[in-house]
């Protein structure tokens, strides 16, 4: 084995069995330490305070001793810089004397290289600064000061920057902040600081808007149940560590359903070799006006929440929370080659507020069916026929299917982001809230947020929880183009005369009436939506022959709060006057000063947090 004195000194203070994922060869930084201590939060809280007193008296300890600091020598560039140099002027020139290339494509061509090199340099500089035993590179690699990009300013070259329009600055910058600029290079680089500084501005005012948007769709959920005893739950990998605090929708290999998942369960689980199982999940709780303990997990504070926890605004906040900090920074981002790729804020922004000119939106299939045709188009771009229905590619995408695949309604054609409100239309809201899972998870770890899978859940049953009424025969008490709540719609739901239960991979092409897995009322059972509850052991579900009465729709964030039940509770958002006017002329209202949402309550003032004995709510 090979350790350093400082490693075996870190061992004796931290338990084996909460550093056993990292290798004892393994330098610990800033990132390692933060899972350690989140291990001992939740595996061991009453170790917390004294593991972490220890560990944080190590730190100062070894920087007093060590007396770490930069010296003149860290600042001095550690690669061939000339050669480098030497090799872009050499491209330079070849761009410059070509006379058939016109002034514009000339510039492109340089933004283009500079991009090339704008982009492997950090990474360069990083690595060879390391090599050389450079204390500034060492504080980057724990994550104690700056980044990989900020040391290459400092010592190696940006070359190229964006202005504030997201624009590359056709000028080189060769030169690194130590060896000093020149005055064009200064002009350059300024615009790319003016442009951090414009985003800095605009992602704190976009983020906070953001951020009170998802707060007033989720604010209404509270534990309002110990346990709401569904036998719903979400298919996850058994190999995610976000498993752990989830509570085990069935039962799996001698786990009886219900129980809470620790490191050993899923460890003793991942040795099955089963890849998936079902969890308890804020998706596909059925507690009443809100959500269940048990559905809910264990949380942040290592025990199942309390009832009356505020779980909503608790996930809202810890997922917007790292979006103000302008994490998001456009330097760089200009990836030329990559132009029309949608990252950081906006990406994250037209998940939650799908508007109807979603950027570089992928093509998905509008039916199920069989790829008939793929033709290329005069204009550019391509046509895929599926059944009766075309659906257009852009140029800028790619396709993902050939001819003869067999697809079904939702699935996707091409590259591009996933518009979900798309999901939810042709998949239903069940497949749609689990696709937004998806996507907010990775979407933020693209940006470089890690939010953990809970809050997501939360917020995500938040967001996509409604339908549209079609026909009101069959829905109680609701009038046709009604948009309402699927978590209340589903309470009063009677499953239609025709129902019957069945297996999964004998009712294709019906429709659920009542629940299964995430899958929600509605939902058509497709051989892949028959495969997962098969794969998941759900071997019964309620079905009917007949399409259901009501579509699935993603309202947007924006518009989220009013579809409240609660009149009042319509009014905490945008769209006020519009709000109040129709709940003058529909005259059906009510409110409840005590209810899960806290704005009545607030409004009224007098009784606020003080419910009557046995209620859950404000
Ligand atoms: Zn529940």
């Amino acid at each position: 084995m090979t350790t350093t004195v400082a490693r075996l000194i870190f061992n004796s203070i931290v338990p084996e069995k909460l550093r056993s994922d990292i290798p004892d060869d393994q330098p610990i930084g800033s990132q390692e330490l933060k899972n350690v201590l989140q291990r001992v939060a939740e595996e061991h809280p009453e170790q917390y305070r004294d593991i972490s007193f220890k560990l944080m008296r190590l730190g100062s300890k070894g920087a007093v001793e060590t007396g770490s600091s930069f010296s003149m020598q860290d600042l001095e560039s550690p690669i061939d810089k000339k050669k480098l140099l030497d090799e872009v002027s050499q491209r330079e020139n070849d761009i410059f004397s070509d006379s058939k290339l016109t002034q514009e494509k000339k510039e492109d061509l340089l933004v283009k290289m500079y991009d090339k090199y704008s982009s492997k340099m950090p990474d360069l500089i990083f690595d060879a600064s390391i090599k050389k035993g450079s204390n500034l590179a060492k504080m980057v690699a724990s994550g104690a000061r700056g980044n990989k990009s900020q040391l290459n300013s400092n010592i190696g070259a940006d070359f190229l920057v964006t202005d504030q329009f997201n624009k590359p600055v056709p000028i080189g910058i060769k030169s690194s902040y130590t060896e000093g600029m020149s005055p064009a290079e200064y002009f350059a680089a300024s615009y790319g600081t003016r442009a951090g500084l414009i985003a800095t501005k605009f992602s704190t005012q976009n983020s906070g808007f953001l951020a009170k948007q998802i707060n007033a769709s989720a604010m209404d959920l509270l534990v309002t149940e110990d346990d709401c005893e569904t036998k719903s739950g979400i298919p996850v990998s058994t190999g995610d560590k976000e498993n752990i605090g989830s509570v085990l929708s069935k039962g799996f290999n001698g786990y009886s359903a219900g129980t809470i998942i620790t490191n050993k369960v899923l460890q003793d689980l991942q040795k099955t070799g089963r890849p998936q199982i079902s969890v308890r999940s804020a998706i596909t709780c059925s507690a009443s006006n809100g959500i269940c303990s048990k559905c809910a997990g264990v949380r942040e504070r290592g025990k199942l929440p309390a009832l009356s926890d505020a779980i909503g605004l608790a996930a809202a906040s810890a997922l917007t929370e790292p979006l103000s900090q302008s994490l998001l920074s456009t330097k760089h981002s200009a990836g030329v080659a990559n132009a029309s790729k949608v990252t950081g804020f906006k990406a994250i922004n037209s998940l939650f507020q799908v508007p109807d000119t979603f950027p570089d939106k992928a093509s998905l299939s509008e039916s199920d069916g069989t790829i008939d045709k793929i033709e290329q188009l005069p204009q550019g771009g391509f046509s895929i026929t599926v059944g009766e229905k075309h659906h257009f590619i852009s140029p800028e995408h790619e396709i993902l299917v050939k001819r003869g695949d067999k697809i079904e309604a939702g699935d996707r054609l091409s590259s591009g982001m996933i518009n979900p409100s798309d999901i939810v239309r042709l998949k239903g809201v069940g497949a749609g809230r689990l696709n937004l899972l998806k996507q907010i998870q990775d979407t933020f770890k693209e940006n470089g947020i890690n939010v953990s899978r809970k809050n997501a859940e939360v917020v995500t049953r938040a967001v996509v929880d409604h339908v549209k009424i079609v026909d009101a025969d069959e829905t109680d008490g609701y009038l046709p183009d009604d948009t309402v709540e699927y978590s209340s719609f589903s309470k009063t739901y009677k499953p239609r005369e025709d129902s019957v239960y069945g297996d999964p991979s004998k009712s294709i092409g019906k429709y659920l009436e009542a629940p299964a897995l995430h899958y929600t009322i509605g939902t058509r059972i497709t051989p892949s939506v028959a495969k997962q509850l098969n794969d998941m052991e759900e071997t019964q579900v309620l079905v009917s022959d007949k399409q259901p009465s009501f579509n699935p729709v993603m309202v947007r964030l924006m518009e989220n709060p009013s579809y409240d039940k609660d009149w009042m509770s319509q009014l905490g958002t945008s769209y006020v006057q519009k709000n109040l006017k129709k709940n003058v002329i529909s005259g059906d209202v009510s409110t409840d000063i005590h209810g899960t949402n806290p704005l009545p309550g607030l409004a009224y003032g007098k009784e606020f947090g003080k419910p009557p004995k046995g209620v859950i709510g404000y």
